[in-house]
């Protein structure tokens, strides 16, 4: 069967052991006996002192994979690293509900990133700006000769805007240099061009350059993803009814939308380590486009249908990466690429914004049901089985106690130990 054609869906995946599912995996993604063996691999200390400075070691966190997904069509497992339970059965079991409504549609734009250079003590900032614009594309040439291979694979400098901005230090002349990264993150591409820039646009202008850098506000840079979610699945039309009021909530309130948003990047985040992506990068960007209109709101929008069923979407800023970055060291985040079968950035930010969105799907169903505690229990459980001292079998028996009892404390996790 060819990869195209073979599902994501497995019923009880989470009953299975570690090695069954390893081997569900291997099989869905074609992967080799060398890359089965990077599961249970560590990154190498070598590796690591060269990833970052003042290395002791590296530093574990559990990484699991979410099932169910459809997007644009095809099945994906996406692996997602994460040290919060609940978070990759809830997507595992949003995405159970948006498939049965054909999954997740989603809209990308080329992948364009932002490079601020902030132009200081200029005398007149009309004039400087009109300098600047008047030598576009001799600054853009200049850019793109900075890197030869982006521009091979059709990427590059492609325009160039001007803001003048009041500030407390008087005017200043803000350049965006509007590039189109590829299948890069593009970081260190964009830093590189603006601050081979600068030097001539303070020559164009007799003024200073201070900051040259890229803005994680990629809001040129933009992914959206759709699903419907099928009312008689969430328990009837009411459900859908009590969703909307629990939505309504972050959509004008920023203390819900903190937290709702905080919920969609339980999933992105995940996914975006996962494949050694820049999480930072990533919640800087959601975060200020979430207050893009001035005040702070949801990432997701949801209504009904005329059906009665769910609409969500989700809207943000995508700067991900397939090349470069950590992605291209670290074994495991190579071996996740593998796993999404992904073939360039714009495809990744369509898996990440549907992970995100189904995330988010499900906290809010959640809360607007059952509770969010209840799918926290078990694990949670288990945890303070162990602190209080469980190891083996003595830690299901002792969890099951606890949540039997619904009190889920350290002190009667130890006393239902010494009891057995
Ligand atoms: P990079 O420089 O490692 O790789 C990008 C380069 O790869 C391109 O410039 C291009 O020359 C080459 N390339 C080869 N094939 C390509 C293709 N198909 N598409 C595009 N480029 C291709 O990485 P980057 O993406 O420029 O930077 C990402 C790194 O920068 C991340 O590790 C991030 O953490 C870090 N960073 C982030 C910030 C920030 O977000 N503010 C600031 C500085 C650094």
């Amino acid at each position: 069967m060819s990869k195209d054609e073979k599902t994501s869906v497995v019923s009880g995946f989470y009953k299975l052991s570690v090695k069954k599912r390893i081997s569900f995996v291997k099989d869905f993604a074609d992967l080799s006996g060398e890359d089965e063996k990077v599961f249970s691999s560590h990154l190498n200390i070598e590796t690591a002192d060269r990833m970052i400075e003042n290395v002791l070691g590296t530093f574990e966190i559990p990484f699991g994979i979410a099932v169910n997904f459809v997007i644009n069509g095809k099945d994906y497992l996406i692996p997602m690293a994460t040290e919060e339970s609940s978070v990759i059965a809830a997507a595992s079991n949003a995405a159970k509900i948006a498939r049965i409504k054909g999954g997740f549609k989603t809209e990308i734009t080329d992948p364009l990133m932002i490079g601020q250079l902030q132009l200081l003590k200029v005398d007149d900032v009309v004039d400087a700006a009109k300098a600047i614009m008047d030598h576009k594309k001799q600054l853009l040439d200049l850019a793109n000769a900075q890197d030869k291979i982006l521009v091979s694979f059709g990427g590059g400098a492609k325009d160039l805007e001007v803001r003048i901005l009041d500030s407390p230090l008087g005017k200043m002349i803000v350049t965006h240099l509007i590039v189109d990264v590829r299948d890069a993150m593009g970081a260190n591409a964009v830093n590189t061009m603006c601050e081979a820039l600068a030097p001539m646009i303070e020559e164009l202008t007799g003024g200073h350059v201070r900051l040259k850098i890229l803005s994680n506000l990629a809001d040129k840079r933009i992914v959206k993803a759709r699903a419907v979610f099928d009312k008689e699945k969430m328990g009837g039309e009411s459900v859908v009814d009590a969703f909307l009021e629990s939505y309504t909530l972050a959509s004008i309130d920023p203390y819900r939308a903190a937290t709702h948003n905080k919920g969609i990047m339980n999933g992105i985040d995940a996914v975006i380590i996962a494949t050694g992506n820049d999480s930072r990068a990533i919640e800087a960007g959601a975060h200020a486009y979430a207050a893009r209109n001035g005040q702070y709101t949801s990432l997701t929008t949801y209504h009904k249908d005329k059906n009665g069923d769910l609409v969500g979407e989700i809207e943000l800023p995508m700067a991900v990466g397939i090349v470069g970055g950590a992605g291209n060291i670290h074994p495991k985040a190579i071996l996740c690429k593998k796993i999404l079968g992904i073939k360039s950035a714009q495809q990744l930010s369509e898996v990440v914004a549907s992970l995100g969105l189904a995330q988010n799907f499900a906290a809010v169903f959640a809360l607007s049901t059952v509770g969010i505690q209840k799918g926290h229990m078990g694990l949670h459980a288990k945890n303070i089985a162990v602190m209080a001292g469980a190891t083996g079998k003595q830690i299901d028996k002792v969890a099951g106690q606890l949540i039997k009892e619904e009190k889920i404390k350290l002190d009667r996790a130890k006393e239902i130990l010494k009891n057995i």
